[in-house]
């Protein structure tokens, strides 16, 4: 065994984008003693790659520890990759922790291969695992509570180097005082520990420093405490107002004061909804008001803001006609991206708990999702699934946010039948439903609403859409870095701005069309347009 022992510690990614950012591991080795945190690599790999491909990789080192991280989503690869680096080397110590060992933790305990399982916060118990022989029978380490005031900053300790990765994940707390019964944070926390705005502020700086672009807040309650939220806003619109933060907020807790402050900065916000059934909100613990809420989505309109929602079927008490209606009412919110799960039966809350009780059945996978049962059957979920299919395709990939709610206003359909009818709509163009992640949405959302516009005997309504969409397609260009387009209305930029406000019918009425091409170009940072004559 060197001295000290060579560690690495291991996260296994989603995928390769700007939220593969292993924190834990980087918190884990800024908190080890000097001379163990030096002699640790962390190592990233992701879903796509089989275990003997990770485990030949590590073996290249000779690691005397290696350290996982175990989520739900790579608990399987971590236990393969386990059983290979075991028998290969027999001496190694072979060590899990995270989320999911915390939660399951008897997955993990078979057949002994762990030397060590570190259950809740691991900073502080590591060590101990890293400095210790292989074990005849795994241990399992309850790790203890870290002090937030004293813990060492992943980044200003220089256990990870932000070039290296395209975003960072930032945490800025730990707990939740929320109980919704399907979450796992809420069962061992049950109030929230922060970081000192004084280690937080010297973090900001670094960031600055290091030319970080985006930034990932871990916060599940980040507009909680007004005080807090108002102050640390403040910080980050004075300090940072160039980097793109993405935040998870509460809805209900958002105050006039919060939208200001977020609409000063490049910040998206996502927003757990999950249903929009006040019953079924209610044995979720989370009390909804879903007029209240939609005062509280106004203020971030208002406010010029991106935000996006979450929403789960196959709730207790959700049934596919209320998960409709939950896709209804979150589309005509308009928010810029809608993420929609089935229900996962997490191990350790309260959901799984009490799964017998809600008539809640799992499918025995790693993701543990609910299959059918009175009140929501295997046709309903496939058809919830297909409507998720749909909504990511034709609404957040086709950024179709702008001009949705006007058109399907228009045609006088709810937002999930417009969807439907889209699916039933590739059916009968022969599209393949396999191919969607392939295809580019545009061309087809205008073939789809053209059909839409003649069937419903309101083909006139469409030529003001079809100039809105392609005015709003320019103008995202322009945004993402093009210098100039040329598009072709059937009517004036400026006029079209009125169009959400007086819906298309009106439109129509009172705006004559005038054919045109235009001009969308940017100048010292501002968008301008000019007709072309
Ligand atoms: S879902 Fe979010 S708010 Fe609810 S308990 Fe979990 S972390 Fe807290």
């Amino acid at each position: 065994m060197n001295n000290p022992p060579k560690t690495a510690l291991v996260t296994i990614h989603v995928e390769a984008n700007s939220l593969a950012f292993p924190l834990a591991a980087a918190q884990l080795k800024a908190a080890l003693p000097k001379g163990l945190s030096k002699n640790t690599d962390i190592k990233d790999f992701y879903l796509a790659q089989k275990p003997s491909v990770i485990a030949e990789e590590l073996a290249k080192t000779e690691y005397d520890a290696i350290g996982f991280s175990s989520y739900i989503w790579n608990a399987r690869q971590v236990r393969e990759t386990a059983e290979l680096l075991k028998k290969a080397n027999p001496k190694l110590i072979i060590i899990a922790g995270g989320p999911h060992v915390s939660a399951m933790p008897d997955f993990f305990l078979k057949d002994d291969l762990f030397d060590f399982l570190i259950k809740n916060e691991g900073e502080y118990a590591l060590e101990k695992a890293i400095g210790s022989e292989p074990q005849e029978k795994t241990v399992v380490l309850d790790g203890p509570r870290v002090n937030m005031e004293t813990l060492a900053s992943p980044f200003l300790s220089g256990a990870i180097n932000t070039d290296n990765y395209d975003g960072v994940l930032w945490e800025l707390s730990r707990g939740c005082p929320y109980n919704c019964a399907f979450c796992y944070e809420a069962r061992n926390h049950g109030f929230v520990r922060r970081f000192p705005m004084s280690r937080l502020a010297e973090e900001l700086k670094l960031f600055i420093k290091k030319g970080v672009r985006e930034v990932w807040i871990l916060d599940s309650t980040f507009n909680h405490d007004e005080k807090w939220c108002t102050a640390f806003l403040e910080m980050l619109a004075e300090e940072a107002p160039h980097i793109h933060f993405t935040f998870e907020i509460r809805a209900e807790r958002v105050t006039e004061q919060q939208a200001r402050l977020f609409g000063k900065l490049v910040a998206s916000l996502q927003i757990g909804l999950q249903s929009s059934n006040p019953e079924v909100m209610a044995r979720l613990n989370r009390p909804f008001k879903p007029q209240n809420y939609k005062k509280k989505i106004r203020l971030l309109e208002q406010n010029y803001l991106v935000y996006g929602f979450d929403l789960i079927y196959g709730l207790p008490g959700d049934t596919l006609e209320s998960f409709k209606e939950s896709l209804d009412y979150t589309l005509t919110l308009s928010p810029s991206n809608i993420d929609i799960f089935r229900l996962s039966l997490l191990p350790g809350t309260e959901l799984d708990d009490r799964a017998e009780e809600f008539g809640i059945v799992h499918d025995g996978s790693y993701e543990r999702l609910v299959v059918g049962r009175p009140g929501f059957t295997d046709e309903d979920l496939e058809e919830a699934e297909d409507l998720t299919e749909l909504c990511d395709f034709f609404y957040t990939k086709g950024l179709a946010s702008i001009w949705f709610k006007t058109a399907c206003d228009a045609l006088e359909l709810t937002p999930s039948f417009f969807l439907e009818r889209f699916g039933i709509w590739l059916e009968q163009n022969d599209f393949d439903r396999e191919d969607l992640a392939d295809l580019d949405p545009a061309p087809l959302q205008k073939e789809f609403l053209e059909f839409c516009f003649s069937w419903r005997n309101k083909k006139e309504l469409y030529l003001p859409l079809e100039s809105y969409i392609l005015w709003h397609e320019g103008l995202n260009m322009i945004m993402e870095g093009e210098e100039e387009r040329i598009v072709e209305l059937n009517y004036d930029p400026d006029s079209l701005t009125q169009l959400d406000v007086i819906g298309l019918a009106n439109f129509a009425t009172y705006f004559p069309p005038t054919p045109q091409n235009w001009r969308i170009f940017t100048e010292e940072n501002n968008v301008y347009w000019e007709p072309i004559v």
